[in-house]
């Protein structure tokens, strides 16, 4: 079930959450005026394609958190869909979609590659790199909400021991996060229920 979460966020943005059956990853959508931005796109159930049909005629532009395959697991079918696009940060991070051992799809025995052919440069959220639960972890800030993807997530789910974990860089990350974002900001993690950024930092 596609959930409304926030509704009329500046007069111009609902946002909505869909939890997966896959690892329970939190898919976030953003409705404003032409675009749909979908976050984070995992396994989705027939539900959620058939309330992306009540949509048609939106830009779709996709965002990813990081590469972990869970956190894409549906990229490819949304990308098929007419107008739409994968906003990609990097080519290092297009890399690591596409190749099932960094995605760790392999590891699963459920090898996903992700297609990063129909790409946007301009991205319409903040774009800020925080690498330390993996290499090519993001966050990205909407006004005070922020989508922490794996990285600012309820402590018991965080994890470092994955290829690319390093707690180090996310001690870094943690400390850019802390000067760059208001700390009353709304975080909606990869996993998990939101919650405020400053009872997380503390
Ligand atoms: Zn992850």
């Amino acid at each position: 079930m596609v959930e409304p979460l926030f509704c009329n966020l500046n007069n111009r943005a609902t946002f909505y959450r869909y939890i997966s059956s896959l690892f329970s990853v939190c898919t976030y959508f953003i409705v404003e005026e032409d675009k749909l931005i979908i976050i984070d796109p995992s396994k989705l159930d027939k539900n959620v394609y058939d309330w992306l049909n009540k949509h048609d005629g939106l830009n779709i532009i996709i965002y990813i958190t990081h590469e972990h395959f869970d956190h894409h697991y549906n990229a490819n079918e949304l990308l098929n869909l007419k107008n739409s696009f994968l906003y990609l940060p990097s080519e290092s991070f297009g890399e690591s979609l596409r190749n099932p051992k960094k995605n760790l799809s392999y590891y699963y025995n459920d090898p996903i590659q992700t297609i990063t052919k129909s790409t946007i440069d301009n991205s319409c959220l903040k774009v800020i790199k925080t690498p330390g639960h993996s290499e090519e972890s993001y966050c990205f800030v909407y006004d005070n909400i922020i989508f922490g993807g794996d990285t600012i997530i309820d402590k018991k789910y965080l994890v470092f021991k994955l290829p690319g974990g390093n707690k180090l860089n996310f001690g870094y990350s943690v400390e850019y996060l802390k000067n760059n974002i208001n700390l009353k900001s709304i975080v909606l993690p990869g996993h998990g229920d939101y919650f405020c950024f400053d009872k997380w930092v503390i």
